[in-house]
């Protein structure tokens, strides 16, 4: 593999953030530079192609998995996403579900975001200056979701489009109480990491949609002794190559010009250049 600091034809690439069994998505390979002011990313983004189109790829918690939730590098990962142009990012998830007709294998796309993490940087304006308090009312790109909905209905996996995901710091899971707390308030799913890569994105005015597979029934809806890791890890292992079906067409449909509100956010200061010119 060769470093690079821009996509292999100069056009926006889409960002992909996941987990392990997504690497072989990508052709032609190269390691995208990792120099942040952030620090470096989880791992150097590796830029490729997924059938037409440049996709830029951050593995969330590192090749090695070796970041737990709330030690991801939120802002340098997505930072490195921006610098190498990329304006639309597809956030791959595990989730837990809270809902009894949500069961293990359904695909999620939130549209709707609870943060209930906390100690972790979560704004890139942190220290004194100008700051601006970006609307967050509506978290998810509106086009990247329908995108998304409309591959994984042509795929025949119907996906659950209004749901509530709420994010909780772990890295233990939720006791049973806090589980059936999240459900009663109206929310759907559950994780660790949804947030504050969201607002993050936000922040640098990048669309972001969440792709969330439900891994396992939250500790107030399962039975036995709870969520456990080996569990979260099987059904997401299961889940895979449908995921990858689905990215592969998301990628491809996803409109370069997305004609959303994502991007109207104002400059943060020292923030990566825009991106260069379409395709
Ligand atoms: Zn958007």
């Amino acid at each position: 593999m060769t470093t690079t600091d821009a996509p292999p034809d100069g056009s926006p690439p889409i960002g992909i953030i996941g987990g392990s069994g997504l690497y072989e998505l990508l052709s032609d390979a190269e390691t995208g530079r990792a120099d942040t002011p952030y620090g470096p990313p989880s791992e150097p983004p590796l830029i490729g192609r997924l059938g037409s189109r440049a996709v830029a790829f951050l593995p969330r918690h590192g090749r090695d998995h070796r970041f737990a939730p709330h030690l991801v590098p939120y802002r340098a990962n997505l930072w490195a996403l921006r610098s190498l142009g990329v304006r639309q990012i597809f956030a791959v998830a595990a989730v837990g579900s809270l809902r009894s007709d949500l069961g293990v294998g359904s695909l999620v796309i939130p549209d709707q975001v609870v943060d209930r993490t906390y100690g972790r940087p979560h704004t890139f304006y942190d220290r004194p200056g100008r700051v601006a308090h970006v609307p967050f009312a509506d978290p998810y790109c509106p086009v990247g979701r329908r995108v998304v909905a409309q591959a994984a209905r042509a795929q025949g996996w119907e996906p659950v489009e209004s749901a509530t995901l709420v994010v909780v710091q772990g890295p233990r899971f939720s006791s049973r109480a806090e589980s059936r707390f999240h459900a009663a308030q109206g929310w759907s799913i559950v994780n660790m990491t949804g947030q504050p890569e969201a607002g993050l994105a936000r922040e640098l005015g990048l669309c972001y949609t969440t792709i969330a597979i439900v891994t396992d029934l939250d500790a107030g809806l399962g039975e036995g002794e709870g969520v456990t890791e080996a569990d979260v890890f099987q059904a997401f292992e299961r889940s895979i190559a449908r995921v990858r079906t689905l990215l592969a067409t998301v990628v491809e449909e996803a409109p370069v010009e997305p004609g959303c509100s994502c991007a109207d956010v104002p400059p943060i200061p020292d923030s990566p250049p825009p991106p260069g010119p379409l395709s």
